[in-house]
This record gives C-alpha cells, structure tokens and sequence, in this order.
C-alpha cells in the first residue's frame, strides 16, 4: 500500500504494520510471476517490495544475507558445492562466494527479472555475479531439486518469497524428500524460516515437514530483520546427521569482512527463546 510518501507493508493477523518514507517510486512491473517494486526510501536506501512484501532494503539486508550464508556455512564441517533457491537479489550468493572452499555456487530463482532489478537498484549485492564458480539458473527451484543427480550438492540454502504463490512448494514435505536425496551424507538444507513471533504454527509445520523426509537434526536460528514483519526472523538448518556444533576457528579467523555475523553473533543466534522452546516441544 502507498499512502503518498509511505509504503506501508500491513501484517495480516497481526494488526500491526510496518512503514517506510519514500522518496520515489522508480520501478513497478508484474513479472510472470509476480508483482515488483522498487522504491528509493528516504533512510533504508532502495527497497524492492514483491506481491506486497518487503525483500531487500540496501540500509538492512546485511543481516539476512550474512546469517543465511555464514552460518551454515561455518556449520557444515568442508561446504564445497551450495545451492542458493530463490535469492534472485543475488546477496546471499555473494556472502557464499566470500567462502575460499566454495567451489560452485548455483543460484536457481524462478524469476529473471528480480535479478535484472538487482543488478540496475542493488548493483553491490550483484558484485560477485561473474565469479567464475557462481552460475545464475533461472528456472523453479522445485524443479531443479526433483531433478538432482543423487549427492550432488552440500548445502541447499532455500531464500525464498514467503510461503504463498510460487514459493508455497518449497516449504512441502515432497520438496524436503527430493533434497534429501540431492544431498550429500553430511549435507543440509537451511531455509529463511519467518518470524517466530508471527509464525510460529508455519516453523513448526515445516520442522515436521524437514524431520519426516530424513532432515531431522534442527537447528532454528534468530536474527533481527527490520525490514520484515515483527523485525525479528529466522532460518532453520535441517540436517542428515547430528550437526557438531560450528567451525568457530575457522570462523574466527575468517578472511573476508562482514557487517553483523562473527562467532559470538552466531552463538547468540542459537539461543533458543522459552516460548519457542515450549511451542516445538508441545508436537
Ligand atoms: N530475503 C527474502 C525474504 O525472506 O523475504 C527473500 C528474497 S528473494 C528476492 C526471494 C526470491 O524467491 C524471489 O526472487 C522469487 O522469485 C524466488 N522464488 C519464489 N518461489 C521460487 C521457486 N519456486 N523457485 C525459485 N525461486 C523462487
């Protein structure tokens, strides 16, 4: 919704919104699959908005994009071969691509043209798109998974839309199932799992979901995101085997630069809240 100088994301169910003053709306197109935006704000730098919802803001992404690629990245004990579904803004590729170990990273969103925005309203979150170990499908992630050669990939970071329209497939237990069997023995799935605040019932479902197609060991982690609803959200690894804690080593002596992620920040980002605790319990 606009309401002249303000885009204002209202929280179904929450009776709360969310708002920020803009300067300019420079772009607005429906995609094949959804409808885009961009806003130039007057204190979040750009924002790009989808089917209503607010995705990257260039003031705030640095949160979401270092803690859906770091940690599991630190998680997994030798990542060599990731998968990025979705991300068409093309920052979490580039915090994956920060990792010297990573040989190939393959971005699959369904969506072209987000990418097309990014690169003209993001361009620095597009810099590493030419790295030689990064390819850019566009085609959908459900797909592509399904389609998998057997082992083929360590980590499967799912960075999509909210589960609605195209992206409602990859919160399923049939999507879990194929990336158990794209993975690796030690491989893992780690998706941007909502607000646990707001949907709490949704974290819980697809818990089971990952659990019930062999995904089982859980780690569901917690990062401040003001652009999204609440300001508060998460990512869930799910894992074939037991996940040993972190390489903090290697994480402490990590040669690239980050805004918000470093070793105690991923502690902190394990720390389960009593209500959290209590609601996964509770199933
Ligand atoms: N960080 C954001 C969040 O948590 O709200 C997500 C940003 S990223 C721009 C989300 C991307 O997921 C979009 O570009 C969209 O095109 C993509 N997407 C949605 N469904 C998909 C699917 N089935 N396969 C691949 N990409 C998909």
């Amino acid at each position: 919704m606009l309401d002249s100088e303000w885009f204002t994301e209202q929280l179904p169910g929450a009776e709360s919104a969310f708002s920020l003053k803009i300067k300019a709306k420079l772009h607005a197109e429906q995609s094949e699959f959804q409808h885009l935006e961009i806003y130039e704000t007057e204190g979040f730098g750009n924002l790009m908005v989808i089917d209503g919802c607010t995705m990257v803001s260039t003031r705030d992404n640095f949160f979401y994009h270092e803690m859906m690629s770091h940690t599991p990245l630190f998680t997994h004990p030798d990542p060599k071969r990731v998968w990025i579904i979705g991300g068409g803004d093309c920052g979490t590729l580039r915090e994956v691509l920060k990792h010297p170990g990573v040989e190939k990273a393959v971005q699959i969103d369904i969506d072209e043209r987000v990418t097309r925005l990014a690169e003209i309203y993001f361009p620095e979150l597009c810099e590493s798109n030419n790295d030689p170990r990064a390819e850019l499908k566009f085609i959908d992630g459900i797909k592509w998974v399904k389609d998998a050669v057997p082992n083929s990939v360590d980590i499967i970071i799912v960075d999509s839309t909210d589960p609605v329209g195209p992206a409602e497939g990859l919160f399923s237990a049939a999507f879990y199932r194929d990336c158990f069997k794209a993975l690796s023995p030690n491989g893992f799935v780690v998706q941007q799992s909502e607000s646990a605040l707001l949907h709490l019932k949704l974290i819980g479902e697809m818990r089971d979901a990952m659990s019930n197609a062999g995904l089982s060991h859980l780690q569901t982690f917690f990062f401040p995101q003001c652009i999204y609803p609440s300001g508060w959200w998460s990512g869930t690894i799910a894992s074939k085997v037991a996940l040993a804690g972190f390489r903090e080593q290697d994480c402490a002596n990590k040669a690239f630069d980050t805004e918000f992620y470093n070793v105690d920040m991923h502690k902190a980002a394990l720390a389960q809240p009593e209500f959290f605790k209590k609601a996964m319990a509770k199933k």
